[in-house]
């Protein structure tokens, strides 16, 4: 663990005395720097991830996003965590894609509850273009009603991505999941440059990025910082990125490795989350339920945002 004192040195390179949210977006982090991030006494962490929150966004808002599954299951990917692939046996029952008019019902529900934007999750590896057409008028629908868009459909070529963004699309979700190191136990069917790849075409259709990872599926502390610093040191760092606590699945392979994070672990990742990526919003997202509300409380006080997941057999 790298002493407290250094920190100012790699996190602002200017001032010893100097905060954090001089850091800035585009600039280039080492796994060492994250270390020391981490490795700072709690109440001095919290104290700079609380700066760099306040110096960017208001301290007291919470921004509420929901979600639905318009399409459930049958995917082809192999994501060891994951209750829709194809490869696993988890009893959840898959579903064709919803149609236009019940997602936009569902919309206005969230809307009504509080939710300024609204995430549409299809379990695909790539949307075939009939279906991107059908998501499109998804999107257009959704966001007439003055919500925020955002969609979760797999890799997508340029011109989906294109077609997306004209039908009025805010965010993509397409997650990183893990570090570059532990993703091969994770994942064997697409690669993460594969999901580079798609989050390059988003960024150049104009659509704003929503990419984390999940914590929880038996990987170390060194992967968990590593998957920060290669979202951190993205040309542009993600607009949202969540961070997700696995939730247990049966059947899935990653049910062997799990491990439930410890509580104040995570409350340091969400806050080195906050000083590393000082534009972007972090969420705590899928598994948030799993943990206390003292808990909860504290990620908030570290500076993340909620998700809250609606609709059908959304692992959450
Ligand atoms: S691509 Fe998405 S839906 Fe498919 S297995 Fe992976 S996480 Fe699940």
């Amino acid at each position: 663990m790298i002493a407290g004192s250094m920190l100012m040195d790699v996190c602002t390179g200017v001032d010893q005395n100097e905060s954090c949210e001089l850091a800035q977006v585009g600039r280039k982090w080492q796994r060492v720097e994250a270390e020391a991030l981490y490795g700072q006494p709690f109440a001095e962490l919290m104290f700079r991830s609380q700066n760099v929150h306040r110096n960017n966004f208001d301290q007291n808002h919470v921004e509420t996003a929901s979600l639905l599954s318009v399409k459930t299951c049958g995917c082809p990917e192999d994501c060891g965590y994951c209750s829709q692939s194809a490869h696993y046996e988890t009893g959840v029952n898959a579903t064709r894609l919803m149609d236009c008019s019940d997602v936009v019902a569902n919309a206005q529900r969230a809307k009504e509850a509080g939710a300024t934007r609204f995430c549409m999750a299809a379990a695909w590896r790539s949307p075939k273009d009939r279906d991107l057409d059908r998501v499109c008028e998804m999107v257009s629908a959704v966001k007439e009603l003055g919500l925020e868009t955002c969609v979760t459909l797999g890799m997508l070529t340029p011109k989906q991505a294109t077609l997306l963004s004209e039908a009025g699309l805010d965010f993509y979700n397409h997650n990183v999941d893990t570090s570059p190191d532990f993703y091969g136990r994770i994942i064997t069917t697409r690669t993460l440059q594969d999901r580079i790849d798609t989050l390059k075409h988003v960024r150049e259709a104009g659509i704003k990025i929503c990419c984390g990872g999940i914590i929880g599926m038996g990987e170390r502390v060194e992967d968990r910082l590593d998957m920060l610093v290669l979202l951190a040191d993205l040309r542009t760092p993600p607009e949202s990125v969540p961070i997700n606590l696995w939730n247990e699945v049966n059947g899935v392979p990653v049910i062997d490795a799990t491990e439930a994070p410890d509580p104040i672990a995570l409350v340091r990742l969400v806050a080195i989350a906050r000083i590393m990526m000082p534009k972007s919003v972090i969420r705590l997202s899928a598994g948030r339920r799993s943990i206390s509300d003292e808990l909860r409380a504290l990620c908030f006080f570290g500076k993340c945002e909620f998700n809250s997941y609606r609709g059908r057999a959304v692992d959450d």
